[in-house]
């Protein structure tokens, strides 16, 4: 299959420079490669997502010269899509319902964690069967379940970025400490996690390069056993650089000097924000 990427910022806030490069980058690939270039909305949050912000998006691709193979895919208007997935999940007896509030999950915490996963959840409902699941219960994965579906074969998968390039088997270890019995099926408005999501679309749209920032190499593991648990194949990941402000800090949403509306009005040309992300010639 060709080369297929794809950009998938959620529409929560300004594009800046760190989406800028990603997009820019994910798009010289595809273009180099022949292959094809998608954008994606990742809105499932429903509260933080602004169809100003999504408008504004498309906006600055578009000035950044970007162009897009297939019509925007917007995660808001296709839930229904995922719940299969959920339903399949729950029949292997890979979920439970989890009531739990953050401050449950806190209290029963004995130290505090680190790392992108900072709440490797405690286990406080894993006893419970999907039979006890009431209205507004999340549902969590059995990670444990899951695992002993693959016994010592657990999947693996080809990255390609720069700090990780190579081959990575998941571990039981890395999977038990990292990545915990997350949360797949959100109780406050009944949307499928990010993970899932996300892993479902890049599938569904037959992905084979998932192009996105470092900062996101710590979900893969999960994104690739849940897919693997699906049946489905994972794609090649390539993590790139973050760009970061000059103290070396992450540019996040709410940088806003750093938006790239704001350099719009300022009179930069598209030109200048591929050197300012070192992606020129
Ligand atoms: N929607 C995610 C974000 O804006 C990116 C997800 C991905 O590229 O896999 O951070």
């Amino acid at each position: 299959m060709s080369f297929r990427t794809r950009f998938a910022p959620s529409p929560t806030g300004p594009l800046h420079l760190g989406h800028a490069y990603s997009a820019l980058l994910a798009h010289d690939m595809a273009r180099a490669a022949g292959g094809a270039f998608l954008l994606r909305m990742e809105d499932t949050d429903l509260q933080r997502s602004k169809p100003e912000w999504d408008a504004q998006i498309r906006s600055d691709l578009t000035w950044l010269g970007l162009s897009w193979d297939a019509p925007v895919l917007r995660q808001s208007e296709q839930l229904s899509a995922y719940m299969p997935a959920i339903e399949t999940l729950a029949a292997k007896d890979l979920l439970y319902p989890c009531s739990c509030t953050r401050s449950d999950i806190l209290a029963a915490q004995t130290a505090p964690q680190e790392g992108a996963f900072q709440q490797v959840y405690p286990g406080i409902c894993k006893s419970r069967g999907m039979s006890s699941r009431k209205a507004g219960d999340a549902l969590r994965l059995h990670l444990d379940r899951a695992l002993a579906l693959f016994g010592s074969d657990l999947p693996s998968f080809t990255e390609t970025g720069p700090a990780h390039a190579g081959t990575h088997k998941i571990t039981p270890a890395q999977a038990l400490c990292t990545i915990g019995d997350v949360v797949l099926f959100r109780k406050s408005d009944e949307i499928v996690a990010y993970f899932l999501a996300s892993a479902l679309d890049d599938h569904a749209q037959n992905i084979t390069h998932t192009v996105r920032g470092e900062d996101l190499f710590a979900f893969t593991a999960i994104q690739v056993l849940l897919l693997a648990m699906l049946g489905h194949p994972a794609p090649v990941y390539h993590h790139h650089k973050l760009i970061r402000d000059e103290a070396g800090k992450r540019l996040a949403k709410r940088d806003d000097a750093r938006a790239i509306s704001k350099y719009r009005e300022d009179g930069l040309s598209p030109a200048d924000i591929r050197e300012m992300v070192g992606l020129t010639g």
